[in-house]
């Protein structure tokens, strides 16, 4: 029983300096934020030891008195948010909601009709290698050349393919997803209708984002995103697929359930209740206007940069480099040496090869968490506009992201 610093000093090492690098940079990628102290102390718990096949209540163990009462927990928390019939919490991830969705609903071969990874939807929403691409005939929707997702092509594909599952959801995307005309068109084709939220879920929580439940057969999401909680995956359905969903959980696509994750999805379900996330989520929204707005300005179009879609109604900017001197690597690498961390991300249609592209993903959750406000916002999007211009003073902006860190702590207590 000897603490971690001295039964494995280099992990204790690696994990102190991943806190250095936390507390000392800026984080803005879009799908990261910092799970509280709450969530951190239940993921690190003995609930960690504890075996649980089975739903609470019906378990292939014993001893699991306890984590029925934190698994059940997060149930009820998810259902009371989300205004759902029924949550499983077990996921152990994103990826995982979507396979056992997937394994619930279809049958390998079937067709499924989702947003095309380079116009930003994900991996497992058909992408070729990915499994969804594998066990399924996939056909894709795109973004039209306003950026905004194209409903008149998601109509004619899902008229001429007859798919048995349509996806709406996305990883980058800047504007809210019309989920009554994705309705429509399940309807109208015999489809389910599968809303993976995984990155507006907080947004949905805060009652500041449509809610996807009253129209979605089914709901994913992952719990780490705007959600603040620990990594992990969960699923809403309607009652009439509840049993299939859980089965495909497990037995179908997972053994053992995380409960210390549990326990922590639970911690953070409760936290999404309250008003002083809701308060965050808008300050979230209002510092992704203000990157955008800045990002429009004269200086920063002479320099080639434009915002997809011309602004945002989420948690993240698209910024589009095609016209800039600048590659998305570049922009990733100035940025990461003047201490904001953010991941370059290819535009639609991206003249420049993938591990290049031509575009940024910024996101402002974790920022938002860290308690910046307005003027915060306004200042970082001005150290991110200058940074991309042709020539910038690197040491200048270092500071003034430095001014930032220091101005909000993060996990002082640790
Ligand atoms: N779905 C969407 C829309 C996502 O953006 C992501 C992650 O980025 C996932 C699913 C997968 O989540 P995980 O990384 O937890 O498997």
């Amino acid at each position: 029983n000897m603490p971690l610093s001295e039964v494995d000093p280099d992990v204790a090492a690696a994990i102190t300096d991943e806190l250095r690098r936390q507390q000392s940079t800026l984080e803005m990628i879009a799908s990261e934020n910092f799970a509280p102290v709450g969530v951190l102390q239940a993921q690190g718990s003995v609930m960690t030891n504890k075996y649980a096949e089975g739903y609470p209540g019906r378990r292939y163990y014993g001893g699991c008195e306890y984590v029925d009462v934190t698994e059940q927990l997060a149930i009820d928390r998810a259902k009371a948010l989300f205004g759902a019939d029924h949550a499983n919490v077990q996921p152990h991830s994103g990826a995982q909601a979507n396979i056992a969705v997937y394994f619930a609903l279809l049958e390998p071969g079937d067709t499924i009709l989702g947003l095309d990874l380079a116009h930003g939807g994900h991996l497992t929403h058909g992408m070729r290698i990915n499994y969804s691409g594998k066990m399924f005939n996939v056909a894709a929707y795109h973004v039209g050349p306003d950026g905004l997702v194209d409903m008149d092509e998601v109509a004619r594909l899902a008229h001429e393919y007859r798919p048995k599952l349509i996806i709406a959801g996305w990883s980058a995307y800047p504007r809210q997803l019309d989920f009554a005309a994705f309705r429509q068109v399940a309807d109208e084709t015999g489809a389910l209708l599968m809303v993976d939220m995984a990155h507006f879920a907080g947004l949905v929580a805060a009652g500041l984002h449509p809610s996807p439940v009253p129209y979605a057969d089914v709901v994913t999401t992952t719990t780490h995103k705007t959600l603040c909680g620990p990594r992990g995956g969960l699923i809403l359905c309607r009652e009439e697929y509840a049993k299939k969903i859980n089965s495909a959980v497990f037995p179908g696509t997972q053994g053992g359930p995380l409960e210390h994750v549990i326990a922590a999805k639970a911690v953070a379900l409760k936290i999404a209740a309250s008003e002083e996330f809701a308060e965050r989520q808008a300050r979230t929204i209002e510092g992704a206007k203000i990157l955008a707005d800045r990002l429009l300005r004269e200086d920063a179009a002479k320099a080639g940069i434009k915002v997809l879609t011309g602004g945002t109604d989420v948690h993240l900017v698209l910024v589009d480099l095609v016209d800039s001197e600048i590659t998305g690597r570049d922009a990733e690498d100035r940025l990461h040496d003047i201490g904001i961390t953010v991941n370059r991300n290819a535009v639609p249609n991206d003249p420049r090869p993938p591990m290049v592209t031509s575009g940024l993903r910024i996101g402002t959750p974790a920022l938002a968490t860290r308690g910046f406000g307005a003027d915060d916002f306004a200042e970082v999007a001005d150290i991110i506009a200058l940074a991309l211009q042709p020539s910038f003073d690197s040491a200048a902006l270092s500071a003034r992201v430095r001014t930032l860190a220091d101005k909000h702590p993060l996990y002082p207590s640790l």
